[in-house]
């Protein structure tokens, strides 16, 4: 299990970056195609803003293109390992079908991968504090 408290935690378990508590997305499952990109404007527990600035989340591009080339090379280092015959050709269709299936869980991840890269956790004791000064 990840530890709650780290970025990880975050990351994969789609929490609010500062608290952990709060969603982020709207809906925890990728595959719900029609609302897989709707974020919370903010949080519901510590009302940490989703999108602190308009385009803050161009930057998550760079880290998409990052999963992308990892998707890219898995599957086709693992079509080499399992199918040393097979034409590149037909690896290459397998990377674009893989990329295209892992779209959905990429695009979520990279984005709060990215949003966890500027907002640092805060456990609720610092929370209340800072919130009074
Ligand atoms: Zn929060």
């Amino acid at each position: 299990m990840i530890k709650k408290g780290t970025k990880l935690y975050s990351i994969f378990k789609n929490k609010c970056p500062r608290c952990q508590e709060g969603e982020f997305f709207e809906t925890t499952n990728p595959y719900d195609l029609k609302r897989m990109g709707k974020m919370h404007e903010k949080c519901s527990v510590c009302e940490q803003k989703f999108e602190p600035e308009t385009g803050f989340y161009f930057g998550a591009m760079y880290v998409s293109y990052a999963l992308g080339v990892a998707i890219f090379v898995s599957i086709w280092v693992a079509c080499l390992v399992l199918s040393p015959d097979m034409h590149p050709a037909g690896i290459f269709g397998l990377v674009v079908l893989g990329l295209l299936v892992l779209f959905p869980i990429s695009f979520r991840l990279s984005r709060r991968i990215w949003i966890n890269l500027f907002v640092k956790y805060e456990e609720k004791e610092v929370r209340s504090s800072n919130q009074t000064n």
